[in-house]
């Protein structure tokens, strides 16, 4: 196979495509089944040009990347980020096919994206980007082809325009075509707070195997959006976790004995930042992903874990709730001081698993209460986490090799049965 170059100025597309080739040549995979893998099935770009609210027109860049259907329809969420790329999109969508994979439920991946900054705009500018975005997408995504669901900074009201805009151009019911919806429009019990509560769930299990107590752990989050702050009150109210760092994209707190999670949440409703709140702190993001604690969750974006930081990390575990938080040479850091990481497409896929019972909670109109949704969440999510580390022992690697020799391993297969390979 050709070598790929490792450096850390690399784009996250490129960082997956890295991954991939590691994994290829542990399973001593030809180089024409890399080539096979490392690009996505197709690649939109599309322009959104709308009227804001000001009177100006605004022209937006969006994507969508379907990566691999061989294991059924795509699957993959839509963020609206300012800082949203090709490369990116391409990335999150190639870690989508081997997330869907690594858990095994039957989807294949994909990702979607604006380059807009949300933050800044009323209801009716979101409502009409949202559905612009399905008007220029609704011939390639569907229930049986790709279905979207939120990512950064888009969120179920989103959601439920985007599946109106898409029932109201084919002129029928079709909830499947996106999950994350909210409830009365058949969303599931629990979507929300899955992403988070997959993550717990590998967490218990990681906890078993190093031998940590999480009664009283130490705790540093990264990111205080859904995946953050769900997990930061999860942590704390399950397994009596003390949550003593927490940021967002304003900066970080710190108190070395415990945040109450619930009261950081009213701080940042209220002032929109978590600086400020009683008896903590002020922290940089930096600073904090050097905090010794016994579990780092980074929570926020990708390559925050690089070559310059990695050795100074002081945690006994790395839950990768974000994806793409930790580049290939922060990697290999983290695996030569044996800091126990759970790779981001295990340890975030709560949120997919989730969204694939809600698809089959709306195939079947009969809805599943959150006790239910949760007791299958955590069968899959063991069983997941239990294979990882199982195949990372067998090949000698780190748990991401494992999760991806697993995941590789069941795309290569249907593409095989399939009659592409
Ligand atoms: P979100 O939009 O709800 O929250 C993002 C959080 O990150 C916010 O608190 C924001 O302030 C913070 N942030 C942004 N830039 C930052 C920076 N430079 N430093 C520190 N914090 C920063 O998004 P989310 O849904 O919680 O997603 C977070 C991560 O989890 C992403 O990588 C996403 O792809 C991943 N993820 C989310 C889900 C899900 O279901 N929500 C599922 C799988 C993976």
């Amino acid at each position: 196979m050709e070598k790929l170059k490792d450096s850390e100025n690399l784009d996250p597309f490129q960082i997956s495509q890295i991954q991939l080739y590691t994994a290829c040549k542990l399973m001593s995979c030809d180089r024409e089944i890399y080539k096979a893998l490392n690009q996505p099935e197709r690649f939109v770009e599309i322009k959104i040009t709308m009227r804001m609210d000001n009177g100006s027109l605004q022209t937006f860049k969006g994507f969508r990347s379907q990566y691999n259907s061989a294991r059924g329809p795509m699957k993959g969420g839509i963020r609206w980020h300012p800082d949203e790329s090709a490369a990116l999109v391409k990335a999150l969508s190639a870690w989508m096919t081997w997330k869907c994979a690594c858990v095994d439920i039957p989807l294949g991946g994909a990702k979607g994206g604006i380059i807009c900054t949300p933050k800044e705009m009323s209801n009716r500018e979101l409502e009409i980007l949202a559905r612009n975005y399905i008007r220029k997408l609704a011939d390639i995504i569907g229930p049986s082809i790709d279905v979207p669901a939120p990512d950064v900074y888009t969120n179920p009201q989103i959601m439920a325009w985007m599946m109106d805009e898409y029932e109201t151009i084919m002129r029928k019911h079709a909830p499947a075509v996106i999950t994350g919806k909210p409830l009365p429009l058949g969303g599931s019990a629990g979507r929300l707070i899955s992403t988070a509560k997959g993550g717990a769930f590998c967490i218990r299990e990681a906890a078993k195997d190093i031998e940590l107590n999480l009664n009283g752990a130490k705790v540093v989050i990264q990111g205080f959006g859904n995946a953050g702050s769900w997990a930061s009150k999860i942590l704390t109210q399950d397994f009596n976790c003390k949550i003593i760092a927490i940021s967002d994209s304003k900066g970080g707190i710190y108190n070395k004995d415990g945040i109450d999670p619930n009261k950081a949440l009213v701080q940042k409703e209220k002032t929109s930042t978590l600086v400020g709140l009683k008896d903590a702190q002020m922290i940089t993001n930096e600073e904090l992903l050097e905090l010794e604690c016994d579990i780092l969750i980074p929570a926020a974006l990708e390559n925050v874990i690089t070559r310059k930081n990695a050795e100074k990390l002081n945690c006994k575990i790395v839950a990768e709730l974000a994806n793409g938080p930790t580049t290939p040479a922060g990697d290999q850091i983290l695996s030569k001081n044996e800091i126990f990481v759970i790779p981001d497409f295990l340890c975030n896929a709560g949120g997919v698993t989730v969204s694939y019972f809600e698809m089959v909670q709306g195939y079947y109109q009969y809805f599943w209460d959150e006790k239910e949704v949760f007791t299958a969440l955590d069968r899959v999510m063991t069983k997941a986490y239990r294979s990882t580390v199982d195949k990372a022992k067998e090949y000698n690697t780190h748990n991401r090799m494992g999760a991806y020799i697993i995941a590789v391993g069941r795309v290569v297969d249907a593409m095989q049965l399939r009659g592409w390979l």
